[in-house]
C-alpha cells in the first residue's frame, strides 16, 4: 500500500542565508525520502551532494512571437499582458515572456503565434542519500516557475514509484514566480532566515505569501548569534503571526569547510551546530506528521 506522501519545502526570503546548508543537513538526518533542487536559477544542491544523472530531458517552454507584416498596432497584447513582456511599440521581449498565450488570444489580426523552445533541463539523479528531481535553466532561459513545477512532477512521481513518505524540497530564493511554484501542495514551510534587519524584512515578505498560498510555515535563524537583538525581534515576530520557532543555528565556519568537501554539517562535524540541527529536524519532524489532511 502506498503511504501518504508529505512534502517540507525549504526557504528563505533571499538567496545566501544557509537553506541549502540546511536542506543537506535534512537529507542526512531524514528517512524514506526523495529530494527536490527546486532552486533552478542557481541549483547548488548538486555541489554537496554530488548527484549521478540518469535521466535528462530538455524542458520546453512557449515564447509568443509576433509577425510584423501582420501587425496593425491596435495594442490590444499590450493591454493584456500581465507580464509587461510586451513594450510601447508593441514588440515583444521574449526573455520576460511567460508564455501564457493571452496576447495570441486577443490579438484581432492574428499576428502573434506562440512558438516552443528548450529553455532548461530536468534531471533525474542518485545521490547517496536516495533519488533526486532537479534542474537547471539554460544561459537566458526563463520561465522558471514552469520549470519549478516541473521538478515537483518528477519528485511526486519518484516518491510515488519509490514508495516514499517525504518529498524534502530545496525552495526557489525569493518571493517570486518560482517560490510560488515551489510552494504548491507543500505541506509545510520551514523558512531559514538570519537575524538582520534585511533577514527580517525578508522574512515577514516570505512568511505572508507561504500563508497565503496556504502553506503553514515554521522559522529557524540561522547564524543565530550575529546579533541577539534581531533573533529576539524575529521570534517576536513569529510569535505575533502565530508561527512556531523550530531553533536557532550558530554561525559555524566548519559548514564552508564541509561544503568545500563534498560534505553537510551535519556528515561532517559534531557539535553545538549540529546538535541545533538535530533539534530543528526533531521540531519540523513532529510537526510534518501531525498536519492535518
Ligand atoms: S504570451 Fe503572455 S507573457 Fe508572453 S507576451 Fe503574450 S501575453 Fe505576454
Ligand atoms: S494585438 Fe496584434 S495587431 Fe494589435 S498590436 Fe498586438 S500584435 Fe499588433
Amino acid at each position: 500500500m502506498n503511504k501518504q506522501i508529505k512534502e517540507l519545502i525549504v526557504i528563505s526570503g533571499k538567496g545566501g542565508t544557509g537553506k541549502t546548508t540546511l536542506v543537506s543537513s535534512l537529507a542526512a538526518l531524514a528517512e524514506d525520502f526523495v529530494l527536490a533542487d527546486c532552486d533552478v536559477d542557481a541549483p547548488d544542491l548538486h555541489l554537496i551532494l554530488d548527484p549521478e544523472n540518469y535521466q535528462s530531458e530538455p524542458f520546453y517552454t512557449q515564447v509568443a512571437v509576433k509577425d510584423e507584416e501582420k501587425c496593425s498596432g491596435c495594442g490590444q497584447c499590450l493591454d493584456h499582458c500581465r507580464f509587461g513582456a510586451i513594450d510601447k511599440d508593441y514588440s515583444i521581449d521574449p526573455l520576460a515572456c511567460e508564455g501564457c498565450g493571452v496576447c495570441e488570444f486577443v490579438c484581432p489580426e492574428g499576428a502573434i503565434r506562440m512558438e516552443e523552445e528548450v529553455s532548461g533541463h530536468s534531471y533525474l539523479s542518485k545521490t547517496r542519500y536516495g533519488s533526486m528531481a532537479h534542474a537547471e535553466l539554460g544561459p537566458g532561459g526563463e520561465a522558471s516557475g514552469q520549470l519549478v513545477t516541473r521538478v515537483k512532477e518528477n519528485a511526486r512521481d519518484l516518491s510515488a514509484e519509490e514508495n516514499k513518505e517525504l518529498i524534502l524540497v530545496d525552495g526557489s530564493p525569493g518571493i517570486g514566480c518560482p517560490v510560488i511554484a515551489s510552494l504548491s501542495n507543500a505541506d509545510l514551510a520551514l523558512i531559514v532566515t538570519e537575524p538582520t534587519q534585511s533577514g527580517i524584512h525578508d522574512l515577514e515578505r516570505i512568511a505572508g505569501v507561504a500563508q497565503h498560498f496556504g502553506v503553514r510555515p515554521l522559522v529557524c535563524i540561522n547564524k543565530s548569534d550575529l546579533s541577539e537583538l534581531n533573533a529576539e525581534e524575529i521570534e517576536n515576530f513569529a510569535s505575533r503571526k502565530g508561527i512556531q520557532m523550530v531553533g536557532r543555528i550558530p554561525y559555524d565556519r566548519e559548514i564552508v569547510e564541509a561544503m568545500v568537501n563534498g560534505k553537510s554539517i551535519v556528515e561532517y562535524t559534531r557539535g553545538e551546530t549540529v546538535d541545533a540541527i538535530k533539534g530543528v529536524w526533531e521540531k519540523v519532524r513532529a510537526n510534518l506528521w501531525n498536519v492535518e489532511d
